[in-house]
């Protein structure tokens, strides 16, 4: 986001200092029918929103941990592990040049942070992904750390929360990037079979190869208001099919209103959402997943009364149990 060119000079009367404040502390909203001009620390105090339209800017990945889990919870997990140049790839720059420029940009390791933490109390693993860091892109190392993000979290029995935004695989990693989603996919489903809750964030944009992987396959998907969610971007499908698409197109409020997303939370009510639904699963856990190593209702009632009991009575099939959550 541009900075504005507007510098401001005000007057300490008390200290007869005069505080100059320059053009960094304010930033134009994202948003062109707005456009107000805002000081940063008005941003901050909104959530990194625009306190008259609404707008969300782009936050870091540290930001958003900041701004969602409980203060002072946060331990970081897999920090140790950083990118190489397996490929050895070169296009207009090296990946290793691109590395060190995403580390300057977003002053991170890597385009995802993983932390254990809890929120509002209760244990988590939240990862956060950083679009300042090659385009949060998803390379070996972003993989390798959100696949083990998850299995901690399964070997804890604790939820898992990921907030995603990215362009995709990491194309200067090749086929190693495309195998990230099936490692991250696979730890999901381990996740998934031990009954435990996934909740994703999905913050502007959050493209291609993540939205192809584990950010669509949550138990419930949260969307940014105004994020650009989907799988390839709009102006390419376009061109493919030739078509005009619909206004709002790849919009979180378009893939609510069609179905594939849970909800549209804006930033402020983020934290509190999160709570309230791993509160539902904690206390929901166990009461209607299908207990093991037992017979089907149905066939302990038909043994019991073979003649007079109906393959499908109403008891029966109030007895068979319901999945908890949604397959994927
Ligand atoms: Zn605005």
């Amino acid at each position: 986001m541009a900075l504005t060119g507007r510098r401001a000079a005000t007057e300490s009367r008390a200290s007869g200092r005069r505080n100059v404040q320059t053009e960094s502390q304010f930033r134009k909203c994202g948003n062109a029918e707005c456009g107000a001009t805002l000081f940063v620390g008005d941003i901050e105090r909104h959530h990194d929103c625009c306190k008259d339209c609404g707008y969300h800017f782009r936050v870091g990945s540290r930001r958003r941990a900041e701004l969602t889990v409980d203060p002072g919870s946060w331990v970081e997990l897999f920090d140790h592990l950083e990118t190489i140049d397996p490929l050895q790839f070169s296009g207009r720059k090296s990946y290793l040049q691109s590395i060190e420029e995403g580390i300057a940009k977003s002053g991170e390791k890597e385009a995802v942070i993983c932390g254990e933490s809890t929120l509002e109390g209760r244990p988590l693993v939240f990862c956060a992904m950083d679009f300042q860091f090659i385009g949060a892109s998803m390379g070996s190392v972003v993989g390798e750390k959100i696949a083990r993000a998850i299995e901690h979290a399964t070997e804890r029995r604790w939820p898992v929360v990921i907030s995603c935004c990215s362009g995709g695989a990491r194309m200067q990693e090749g086929a190693l990037s495309l195998m990230q989603m099936v490692k991250t996919s696979a730890a999901l489903q381990r996740h998934n079979e031990a009954g435990l809750p996934y909740i994703t964030i999905l913050t502007d944009p959050t493209l291609a190869g993540v939205s192809a992987s584990f950010a669509f396959l949550a138990d419930v998907i949260i969307g940014e208001p105004g994020a650009m969610i989907g799988f390839t971007g709009a102006r390419v499908i376009e061109q493919t099919i030739k078509v005009k698409l619909p206004e709002g197109f790849q919009t979180a409020e378009f893939l609510l209103k069609y179905g594939q997303i849970d909800m549209v939370v804006p930033r402020k009510d983020m934290k509190g959402t999160l709570a309230r639904i791993l509160g539902y699963a904690e206390r929901t856990a166990g009461k209607s997943a299908p207990p093991p190593e037992r017979e089907p209702a149905v066939a302990a009632v038909a043994r019991k009364a073979p003649a007079a009991a109906p393959a499908r009575s109403p008891k029966a099939s109030a007895a068979k149990p319901k999945p908890a959550r949604k397959k994927r």
